[in-house]
Protein backbone atom coordinates (compact mmCIF):
# COMPACT_ATOMS: atom_id res chain seq x y z
CA UNK A 1 0.00 0.00 0.00
CA UNK A 2 1.38 3.15 -1.07
CA UNK A 3 1.56 5.93 1.87
CA UNK A 4 0.14 8.90 1.88
CA UNK A 5 2.64 11.96 1.93
CA UNK A 6 2.71 14.07 4.85
CA UNK A 7 0.84 17.64 2.83
CA UNK A 8 -2.09 14.91 1.76
CA UNK A 9 -2.04 13.06 5.84
CA UNK A 10 -2.32 17.38 6.88
CA UNK A 11 -4.74 18.16 4.58
CA UNK A 12 -7.26 15.70 5.71
CA UNK A 13 -6.61 16.67 9.45
CA UNK A 14 -7.63 19.99 8.42
CA UNK A 15 -11.35 18.58 7.74
CA UNK A 16 -11.48 16.44 10.91
CA UNK A 17 -10.21 19.10 13.16
CA UNK A 18 -13.11 21.36 11.99
CA UNK A 19 -15.48 18.26 13.01
CA UNK A 20 -15.91 17.46 8.87
CA UNK A 21 -15.45 13.48 7.78
CA UNK A 22 -12.84 13.37 4.71
CA UNK A 23 -11.54 10.36 2.61
CA UNK A 24 -9.44 9.44 0.01
CA UNK A 25 -11.65 7.60 -2.73
CA UNK A 26 -12.10 6.52 -6.75
CA UNK A 27 -8.75 6.56 -8.26
CA UNK A 28 -6.34 7.24 -5.58
CA UNK A 29 -7.51 4.64 -3.11
CA UNK A 30 -7.32 2.50 -5.84
CA UNK A 31 -3.66 3.41 -7.03
CA UNK A 32 -2.71 3.28 -3.41
CA UNK A 33 -4.02 -0.25 -2.79
CA UNK A 34 -2.19 -0.89 -6.31
CA UNK A 35 0.80 0.41 -4.78
CA UNK A 36 1.33 2.85 -7.47
CA UNK A 37 2.35 6.25 -6.94
CA UNK A 38 -1.02 8.41 -6.79
CA UNK A 39 -0.94 11.09 -9.24
CA UNK A 40 -4.45 12.64 -9.20
CA UNK A 41 -5.98 12.85 -5.52
CA UNK A 42 -9.16 12.56 -5.42
CA UNK A 43 -11.32 12.75 -1.60
CA UNK A 44 -14.77 12.93 -0.48
CA UNK A 45 -16.32 14.59 2.33
CA UNK A 46 -19.26 15.38 4.30
CA UNK A 47 -18.67 18.88 4.48
CA UNK A 48 -20.88 21.10 1.75
CA UNK A 49 -18.99 22.92 -1.04
CA UNK A 50 -19.75 26.64 0.70
CA UNK A 51 -17.77 25.29 3.66
CA UNK A 52 -14.92 24.21 1.82
CA UNK A 53 -14.54 27.20 0.25
CA UNK A 54 -14.76 29.21 3.37
CA UNK A 55 -12.04 26.89 4.69
CA UNK A 56 -9.89 26.98 1.62
CA UNK A 57 -10.51 31.08 0.14
CA UNK A 58 -8.35 29.58 -3.25
CA UNK A 59 -11.19 26.53 -3.97
CA UNK A 60 -12.62 26.73 -7.18
CA UNK A 61 -16.60 25.50 -7.35
CA UNK A 62 -17.62 26.18 -11.14
CA UNK A 63 -19.55 22.29 -11.66
CA UNK A 64 -22.75 20.60 -11.49
CA UNK A 65 -21.25 17.47 -9.57
CA UNK A 66 -20.28 19.11 -6.37
CA UNK A 67 -16.63 19.20 -6.66
CA UNK A 68 -14.56 21.15 -5.17
CA UNK A 69 -11.09 21.43 -6.66
CA UNK A 70 -8.64 22.87 -3.95
CA UNK A 71 -5.04 24.02 -5.17
CA UNK A 72 -1.88 22.83 -2.89
CA UNK A 73 1.38 24.06 -3.02
CA UNK A 74 4.27 21.76 -2.62
CA UNK A 75 7.45 22.77 -3.40
CA UNK A 76 7.63 23.67 -6.99
CA UNK A 77 4.43 21.45 -7.35
CA UNK A 78 0.76 22.52 -7.85
CA UNK A 79 -1.10 19.93 -6.88
CA UNK A 80 -5.20 20.22 -7.37
CA UNK A 81 -7.08 18.23 -5.05
CA UNK A 82 -10.97 17.29 -6.17
CA UNK A 83 -13.01 17.22 -3.42
CA UNK A 84 -16.57 15.69 -3.71
CA UNK A 85 -19.36 16.29 -1.07
CA UNK A 86 -21.34 13.05 -0.22
CA UNK A 87 -24.35 12.58 -2.66
CA UNK A 88 -26.72 9.86 -3.97
CA UNK A 89 -26.98 8.76 -7.38
CA UNK A 90 -29.60 10.74 -9.40
CA UNK A 91 -31.45 10.62 -12.58
CA UNK A 92 -29.52 11.36 -15.78
CA UNK A 93 -32.04 12.15 -18.62
CA UNK A 94 -29.46 13.26 -20.81
CA UNK A 95 -26.89 10.80 -20.27
CA UNK A 96 -24.23 13.41 -19.45
CA UNK A 97 -25.39 15.55 -16.02
CA UNK A 98 -26.97 14.66 -13.32
CA UNK A 99 -30.56 15.93 -13.30
CA UNK A 100 -30.15 17.29 -9.55
CA UNK A 101 -27.38 16.73 -7.15
CA UNK A 102 -28.50 15.03 -3.75
CA UNK A 103 -26.76 15.29 -0.77
CA UNK A 104 -25.74 12.03 0.93
CA UNK A 105 -25.59 11.86 4.84
CA UNK A 106 -22.98 9.08 4.60
CA UNK A 107 -19.93 7.75 3.01
CA UNK A 108 -21.97 4.40 1.93
CA UNK A 109 -24.05 6.38 0.24
CA UNK A 110 -21.43 7.89 -1.84
CA UNK A 111 -20.15 4.97 -2.38
CA UNK A 112 -22.57 3.30 -3.55
CA UNK A 113 -23.15 5.70 -6.13
CA UNK A 114 -19.95 4.99 -8.08
CA UNK A 115 -19.37 2.99 -10.77
CA UNK A 116 -17.09 -0.29 -10.23
CA UNK A 117 -16.47 -1.83 -7.01
CA UNK A 118 -12.70 -1.10 -7.36
CA UNK A 119 -13.37 2.72 -7.66
CA UNK A 120 -15.71 2.03 -4.07
CA UNK A 121 -13.13 2.44 -1.73
CA UNK A 122 -12.86 4.82 0.92
CA UNK A 123 -9.79 5.43 2.94
CA UNK A 124 -9.99 8.02 6.25
CA UNK A 125 -6.16 7.68 6.54
CA UNK A 126 -6.52 4.69 9.12
CA UNK A 127 -9.25 2.03 7.91
CA UNK A 128 -10.67 1.14 4.60
CA UNK A 129 -14.20 1.65 3.86
CA UNK A 130 -14.90 -1.09 1.46
CA UNK A 131 -18.74 -2.39 1.27
CA UNK A 132 -18.84 -3.55 -1.93
CA UNK A 133 -15.20 -5.71 -1.84
CA UNK A 134 -13.36 -3.68 -4.02
CA UNK A 135 -10.37 -5.09 -2.76
CA UNK A 136 -10.56 -8.54 -3.27
CA UNK A 137 -11.96 -7.76 -7.08
CA UNK A 138 -8.84 -5.56 -7.04
CA UNK A 139 -6.76 -8.31 -6.16
CA UNK A 140 -8.55 -10.65 -8.40
CA UNK A 141 -7.86 -8.71 -11.82
CA UNK A 142 -11.95 -7.72 -11.71
CA UNK A 143 -13.85 -5.13 -13.38
CA UNK A 144 -17.54 -5.59 -11.52
CA UNK A 145 -19.94 -2.85 -11.44
CA UNK A 146 -21.64 -1.66 -8.12
CA UNK A 147 -25.34 -2.61 -7.75
CA UNK A 148 -27.47 -4.20 -10.59
CA UNK A 149 -25.31 -3.28 -14.04
CA UNK A 150 -28.35 -2.72 -16.02
CA UNK A 151 -29.36 -0.03 -14.10
CA UNK A 152 -25.91 1.12 -13.44
CA UNK A 153 -25.28 1.36 -17.21
CA UNK A 154 -28.85 2.62 -18.14
CA UNK A 155 -28.30 5.72 -15.58
CA UNK A 156 -25.28 6.81 -17.08
CA UNK A 157 -23.92 5.21 -20.32
CA UNK A 158 -20.35 6.29 -20.35
CA UNK A 159 -19.59 3.84 -17.38
CA UNK A 160 -20.15 1.44 -20.95
CA UNK A 161 -16.72 2.74 -22.11
CA UNK A 162 -15.50 3.43 -18.63
CA UNK A 163 -15.33 -0.19 -17.63
CA UNK A 164 -13.40 -1.71 -20.84
CA UNK A 165 -11.30 1.82 -19.89
CA UNK A 166 -10.37 0.48 -16.50
CA UNK A 167 -9.83 -3.36 -18.22
CA UNK A 168 -7.17 -2.04 -20.82
CA UNK A 169 -5.41 0.61 -17.88
CA UNK A 170 -5.55 -2.30 -15.89
CA UNK A 171 -5.11 -5.39 -17.58
CA UNK A 172 -8.16 -6.73 -15.62
CA UNK A 173 -11.19 -8.48 -16.93
CA UNK A 174 -14.68 -7.22 -16.91
CA UNK A 175 -17.06 -9.99 -14.69
CA UNK A 176 -19.58 -11.75 -16.81
CA UNK A 177 -22.40 -10.30 -15.45
CA UNK A 178 -21.19 -6.45 -16.15
CA UNK A 179 -19.78 -7.42 -19.66
CA UNK A 180 -23.56 -9.39 -20.75
CA UNK A 181 -24.35 -6.32 -19.81
CA UNK A 182 -22.35 -3.86 -21.23
CA UNK A 183 -23.39 -5.79 -24.31
CA UNK A 184 -26.58 -6.01 -24.02
CA UNK A 185 -26.89 -1.51 -23.47
CA UNK A 186 -24.29 -1.04 -25.86
CA UNK A 187 -26.59 1.03 -27.66
CA UNK A 188 -26.87 3.29 -24.87
CA UNK A 189 -23.43 5.01 -25.93
CA UNK A 190 -25.54 6.72 -28.87
CA UNK A 191 -26.85 9.36 -26.24
CA UNK A 192 -23.83 10.12 -24.79
CA UNK A 193 -21.36 13.32 -26.45
CA UNK A 194 -18.46 13.21 -28.59
CA UNK A 195 -16.32 14.76 -26.24
CA UNK A 196 -17.27 12.34 -23.04
CA UNK A 197 -16.55 8.92 -25.60
CA UNK A 198 -13.33 10.83 -27.20
CA UNK A 199 -11.99 10.83 -23.69
CA UNK A 200 -12.13 8.11 -22.56
CA UNK A 201 -11.67 6.10 -26.02
CA UNK A 202 -8.33 7.87 -25.88
CA UNK A 203 -7.35 6.88 -22.66
CA UNK A 204 -7.92 3.40 -23.85
CA UNK A 205 -5.65 4.09 -26.66
CA UNK A 206 -3.10 5.60 -24.27
CA UNK A 207 -3.51 2.63 -22.11
CA UNK A 208 -0.76 -0.37 -21.58
CA UNK A 209 -2.95 -2.95 -23.07
CA UNK A 210 -4.63 -0.79 -26.22
CA UNK A 211 -5.15 -3.84 -28.43
CA UNK A 212 -7.31 -5.71 -25.63
CA UNK A 213 -9.28 -2.55 -24.89
CA UNK A 214 -10.43 -2.23 -28.64
CA UNK A 215 -11.07 -6.08 -28.68
CA UNK A 216 -13.54 -5.60 -25.67
CA UNK A 217 -15.16 -2.53 -27.51
CA UNK A 218 -15.85 -4.76 -30.64
CA UNK A 219 -16.56 -7.83 -28.55
CA UNK A 220 -19.23 -5.71 -26.92
CA UNK A 221 -20.84 -4.08 -29.64
CA UNK A 222 -19.57 -0.90 -28.89
CA UNK A 223 -16.88 0.07 -31.64
CA UNK A 224 -19.59 -0.68 -33.68
CA UNK A 225 -21.40 2.53 -32.53
CA UNK A 226 -18.70 4.61 -31.74
CA UNK A 227 -15.94 3.41 -34.46
CA UNK A 228 -17.87 1.54 -37.06
CA UNK A 229 -15.39 2.47 -39.74
CA UNK A 230 -12.86 0.14 -37.90
CA UNK A 231 -15.80 -2.39 -36.98
CA UNK A 232 -16.51 -3.02 -40.30
CA UNK A 233 -12.87 -3.49 -41.07
CA UNK A 234 -12.64 -7.25 -39.12
CA UNK A 235 -14.42 -8.37 -42.35
CA UNK A 236 -13.04 -7.58 -44.77
CA UNK A 237 -10.04 -10.17 -45.92
CA UNK A 238 -6.72 -9.38 -46.88
CA UNK A 239 -4.60 -12.75 -47.21
CA UNK A 240 -3.54 -13.02 -51.27
CA UNK A 241 -1.25 -14.95 -52.85
CA UNK A 242 2.18 -13.29 -52.60
CA UNK A 243 0.98 -10.74 -49.85
CA UNK A 244 2.69 -10.52 -46.80
CA UNK A 245 -1.05 -10.20 -45.08
CA UNK A 246 -1.77 -12.89 -42.37
CA UNK A 247 -4.91 -11.12 -41.11
CA UNK A 248 -7.96 -9.21 -41.86
CA UNK A 249 -7.87 -5.60 -41.90
CA UNK A 250 -9.68 -4.95 -38.30
CA UNK A 251 -7.36 -7.66 -36.68
CA UNK A 252 -4.10 -6.16 -38.38
CA UNK A 253 -5.01 -2.63 -37.65
CA UNK A 254 -5.55 -3.94 -33.87
CA UNK A 255 -2.11 -5.27 -34.00
CA UNK A 256 -0.81 -2.84 -35.27
CA UNK A 257 -1.60 -0.53 -32.75
CA UNK A 258 -0.60 -2.95 -30.07
CA UNK A 259 2.83 -2.91 -31.83
CA UNK A 260 3.25 0.60 -32.36
CA UNK A 261 6.31 1.78 -30.49
CA UNK A 262 4.87 5.70 -30.02
CA UNK A 263 3.60 6.86 -26.49
CA UNK A 264 1.48 9.76 -28.24
CA UNK A 265 -1.73 8.79 -28.04
CA UNK A 266 -2.79 10.35 -31.77
CA UNK A 267 0.30 8.38 -33.42
CA UNK A 268 -1.31 5.51 -32.07
CA UNK A 269 -5.07 6.27 -32.88
CA UNK A 270 -3.52 7.35 -36.66
CA UNK A 271 -2.44 3.54 -36.67
CA UNK A 272 -5.21 2.08 -35.41
CA UNK A 273 -7.17 3.99 -37.89
CA UNK A 274 -4.59 4.12 -40.99
CA UNK A 275 -6.32 1.01 -43.36
CA UNK A 276 -9.81 1.84 -42.51
CA UNK A 277 -10.35 2.97 -45.94
CA UNK A 278 -9.74 -0.53 -47.04
CA UNK A 279 -13.32 -1.36 -46.57
CA UNK A 280 -14.00 0.37 -49.58
CA UNK A 281 -11.20 -0.23 -51.77
CA UNK A 282 -11.36 -3.90 -51.48
CA UNK A 283 -11.21 -5.36 -54.69
CA UNK A 284 -10.28 -9.35 -55.58
CA UNK A 285 -9.74 -9.64 -59.09
CA UNK A 286 -11.22 -13.07 -60.17
CA UNK A 287 -8.93 -14.63 -62.25
CA UNK A 288 -5.71 -14.20 -60.42
CA UNK A 289 -7.65 -14.27 -56.90
CA UNK A 290 -5.24 -11.30 -55.75
CA UNK A 291 -7.05 -8.99 -53.07
CA UNK A 292 -6.07 -4.84 -54.16
CA UNK A 293 -6.71 -2.01 -51.98
CA UNK A 294 -5.63 1.31 -54.31
CA UNK A 295 -5.70 4.73 -53.23
CA UNK A 296 -7.11 3.19 -49.71
CA UNK A 297 -4.78 5.71 -47.93
CA UNK A 298 -7.07 8.54 -49.57
CA UNK A 299 -9.94 7.05 -48.61
CA UNK A 300 -8.77 6.49 -45.01
CA UNK A 301 -7.79 10.14 -44.66
CA UNK A 302 -11.31 10.97 -45.74
CA UNK A 303 -12.78 8.84 -42.68
CA UNK A 304 -10.44 9.51 -40.49
CA UNK A 305 -11.57 13.12 -40.80
CA UNK A 306 -14.85 12.46 -39.81
CA UNK A 307 -14.32 10.82 -37.18
CA UNK A 308 -11.82 13.37 -35.82
CA UNK A 309 -14.98 15.89 -35.73
CA UNK A 310 -17.52 13.55 -34.65
CA UNK A 311 -15.34 12.84 -31.91
CA UNK A 312 -14.45 16.86 -31.17
CA UNK A 313 -10.66 16.60 -31.86
CA UNK A 314 -8.92 19.90 -31.42
CA UNK A 315 -7.49 21.11 -35.02
CA UNK A 316 -3.78 20.43 -34.16
CA UNK A 317 -4.94 16.89 -33.24
CA UNK A 318 -6.91 16.40 -36.32
CA UNK A 319 -4.20 18.03 -38.24
CA UNK A 320 -1.54 15.46 -37.38
CA UNK A 321 -4.03 12.53 -37.37
CA UNK A 322 -5.15 13.01 -40.87
CA UNK A 323 -1.49 13.21 -42.36
CA UNK A 324 -0.31 10.21 -40.22
CA UNK A 325 -2.98 8.33 -41.88
CA UNK A 326 -2.94 9.98 -45.69
CA UNK A 327 0.75 9.90 -46.20
CA UNK A 328 1.37 5.93 -44.65
CA UNK A 329 1.75 4.65 -47.35
CA UNK A 330 5.19 6.20 -48.03
CA UNK A 331 7.48 4.14 -49.72
CA UNK A 332 11.34 3.26 -48.30
CA UNK A 333 13.12 2.59 -51.85
CA UNK A 334 16.68 3.10 -52.05
CA UNK A 335 16.81 4.52 -55.60
CA UNK A 336 14.65 7.23 -54.15
CA UNK A 337 16.65 10.89 -54.93
CA UNK A 338 17.50 13.13 -51.80
CA UNK A 339 14.68 15.20 -53.30
CA UNK A 340 12.20 13.22 -53.01
CA UNK A 341 13.28 11.91 -49.29
CA UNK A 342 12.85 16.01 -48.53
CA UNK A 343 10.00 16.33 -50.79
CA UNK A 344 8.07 14.12 -47.74
CA UNK A 345 9.57 15.31 -45.16
CA UNK A 346 7.82 18.49 -46.39
CA UNK A 347 4.38 17.01 -47.11
CA UNK A 348 3.96 15.48 -43.57
CA UNK A 349 6.16 18.07 -41.49
CA UNK A 350 9.67 17.72 -39.66
CA UNK A 351 7.92 17.39 -36.03
CA UNK A 352 5.96 14.33 -38.01
CA UNK A 353 8.52 12.53 -38.70
CA UNK A 354 9.18 9.89 -35.69
CA UNK A 355 5.78 9.11 -35.51
CA UNK A 356 5.20 8.40 -39.09
CA UNK A 357 8.47 6.31 -38.66
CA UNK A 358 6.30 4.47 -35.38
CA UNK A 359 3.07 4.01 -37.06
CA UNK A 360 5.16 2.68 -39.85
CA UNK A 361 6.61 -0.01 -37.01
CA UNK A 362 3.42 -1.03 -35.69
CA UNK A 363 2.44 -1.51 -39.30
CA UNK A 364 4.96 -3.84 -40.35
CA UNK A 365 4.80 -6.19 -37.19
CA UNK A 366 0.78 -5.85 -37.28
CA UNK A 367 1.40 -7.72 -41.16
CA UNK A 368 3.06 -10.59 -39.22
CA UNK A 369 6.63 -8.90 -40.69
CA UNK A 370 9.83 -8.27 -39.06
CA UNK A 371 9.94 -5.04 -36.93
CA UNK A 372 12.44 -3.36 -39.30
CA UNK A 373 14.76 -4.04 -42.60
CA UNK A 374 17.70 -2.65 -43.94
CA UNK A 375 15.69 -0.54 -46.39
CA UNK A 376 13.57 0.26 -43.67
CA UNK A 377 16.92 1.25 -41.21
CA UNK A 378 18.74 2.83 -44.13
CA UNK A 379 15.57 5.40 -45.28
CA UNK A 380 15.70 6.60 -41.37
CA UNK A 381 19.45 7.51 -41.90
CA UNK A 382 18.78 9.01 -44.97
CA UNK A 383 15.98 11.36 -42.96
CA UNK A 384 17.90 12.14 -40.98
CA UNK A 385 20.61 13.31 -43.36
CA UNK A 386 18.72 15.24 -45.79
CA UNK A 387 17.61 17.30 -42.85
CA UNK A 388 21.28 18.22 -42.17
CA UNK A 389 21.91 19.91 -45.83
CA UNK A 390 20.62 23.07 -46.58
CA UNK A 391 16.28 21.86 -46.47
CA UNK A 392 14.86 25.18 -46.45
CA UNK A 393 15.22 28.53 -48.33
CA UNK A 394 16.15 30.15 -45.17
CA UNK A 395 18.80 27.35 -44.98
CA UNK A 396 20.38 28.85 -47.84
CA UNK A 397 24.21 30.64 -47.44
CA UNK A 398 22.79 33.42 -48.98
CA UNK A 399 19.48 35.27 -48.61
CA UNK A 400 17.82 38.25 -50.64
CA UNK A 401 19.64 40.78 -49.09
CA UNK A 402 22.68 39.64 -50.70
CA UNK A 403 20.25 38.92 -54.02
CA UNK A 404 19.01 42.51 -54.16
CA UNK A 405 22.80 43.89 -53.76
CA UNK A 406 24.10 41.59 -56.24
CA UNK A 407 21.37 41.75 -58.81
CA UNK A 408 20.78 45.47 -57.70
CA UNK A 409 17.06 45.01 -57.85
CA UNK A 410 13.99 45.93 -55.14
CA UNK A 411 12.08 43.82 -52.64
CA UNK A 412 9.41 41.68 -54.92
CA UNK A 413 9.01 38.57 -56.35
CA UNK A 414 11.98 38.40 -58.80
CA UNK A 415 14.38 37.80 -55.20
CA UNK A 416 12.19 35.05 -53.54
CA UNK A 417 12.47 33.61 -57.16
CA UNK A 418 16.06 34.30 -57.34
CA UNK A 419 16.56 31.97 -53.78
CA UNK A 420 13.96 28.96 -54.89
CA UNK A 421 16.56 28.52 -58.69
CA UNK A 422 19.68 28.41 -55.97
CA UNK A 423 17.54 26.30 -53.82
CA UNK A 424 16.89 23.99 -56.52
CA UNK A 425 20.58 24.04 -57.79
CA UNK A 426 21.81 23.51 -54.10
CA UNK A 427 19.24 20.37 -54.01
CA UNK A 428 19.93 18.69 -57.29
CA UNK A 429 23.81 19.06 -56.09
CA UNK A 430 24.95 21.24 -58.83
CA UNK A 431 25.58 24.24 -56.89
CA UNK A 432 27.24 24.02 -53.12
CA UNK A 433 25.82 25.40 -50.17
CA UNK A 434 29.19 27.78 -49.91
CA UNK A 435 28.20 31.40 -49.00
CA UNK A 436 31.54 32.08 -51.81
CA UNK A 437 30.13 29.89 -54.55
CA UNK A 438 26.47 31.34 -54.26
CA UNK A 439 27.61 34.63 -54.49
CA UNK A 440 30.10 33.46 -57.51
CA UNK A 441 27.17 32.30 -59.02
CA UNK A 442 24.97 35.46 -58.37
CA UNK A 443 27.34 37.58 -59.85
CA UNK A 444 27.75 35.72 -62.86
CA UNK A 445 23.59 36.56 -63.33
CA UNK A 446 24.72 40.13 -63.75
CA UNK A 447 25.04 40.94 -67.50
P1 LIG B 1 -8.69 8.40 -13.43
O1 LIG B 1 -8.56 9.60 -12.54
O2 LIG B 1 -7.46 7.62 -13.61
O3 LIG B 1 -9.37 8.74 -14.72
P2 LIG B 1 -10.73 7.62 -11.61
O4 LIG B 1 -11.30 6.30 -11.20
O5 LIG B 1 -10.17 8.46 -10.53
O6 LIG B 1 -9.67 7.34 -12.72
P3 LIG B 1 -12.39 9.85 -12.18
O7 LIG B 1 -13.11 10.19 -13.46
O8 LIG B 1 -11.32 10.74 -11.68
O9 LIG B 1 -11.87 8.36 -12.37
O10 LIG B 1 -13.51 9.71 -11.09
C1 LIG B 1 -13.22 9.53 -9.70
C2 LIG B 1 -14.18 8.54 -9.10
O11 LIG B 1 -15.52 9.04 -9.24
C3 LIG B 1 -14.22 7.17 -9.77
O12 LIG B 1 -13.23 6.31 -9.28
C4 LIG B 1 -15.60 6.71 -9.42
O13 LIG B 1 -15.65 6.27 -8.08
C5 LIG B 1 -16.42 7.98 -9.52
N1 LIG B 1 -16.98 8.18 -10.88
C6 LIG B 1 -16.44 8.90 -11.90
N2 LIG B 1 -17.23 8.89 -12.99
C7 LIG B 1 -18.29 8.15 -12.65
C8 LIG B 1 -19.48 7.77 -13.32
N3 LIG B 1 -19.70 8.15 -14.59
N4 LIG B 1 -20.37 7.02 -12.65
C9 LIG B 1 -20.14 6.65 -11.37
N5 LIG B 1 -19.06 6.95 -10.69
C10 LIG B 1 -18.14 7.70 -11.30
MG1 LIG C 1 -9.34 10.45 -10.66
Amino acid sequence: MTILPAFVTQFMASFREKGYQIYLVGGSARDMLLDKEIKNWDFTTNAHPEAMMELFPDAFYNNQFGTVGIPLKQGDDTYVFEVTTFRKESAYTDQRHPDTVEWAQTVEEDLARRDFTINAIAYDGEKLIDPFQGQEDLKQGIIRAVGDPDKRFTEDALRLMRGVRFTSQLGFFIEDATRNSITRNAELITRVSGERIRDELLKIVASNHPAEGILFLRNTQLLHYILPEVDRCFKVPQKSPKRHHIYDVGTHLTMALKHCPSSDVITRFATLLHDIGKADTFHKDPTTQLITFYNHEVVSAILTEKIAKRLRLSNEQTEKLVTLVKYHQFTVSEIQTDKAVRRFIRQIGQENIQSMLDLRTGDRIGSGATPTSWRFELFKKRLEEVQHEPFKVTDLKVDGRDVMEILAIKPGRQVGETLDDIFSLVEDKKLENDRDALLTYLRGKVK
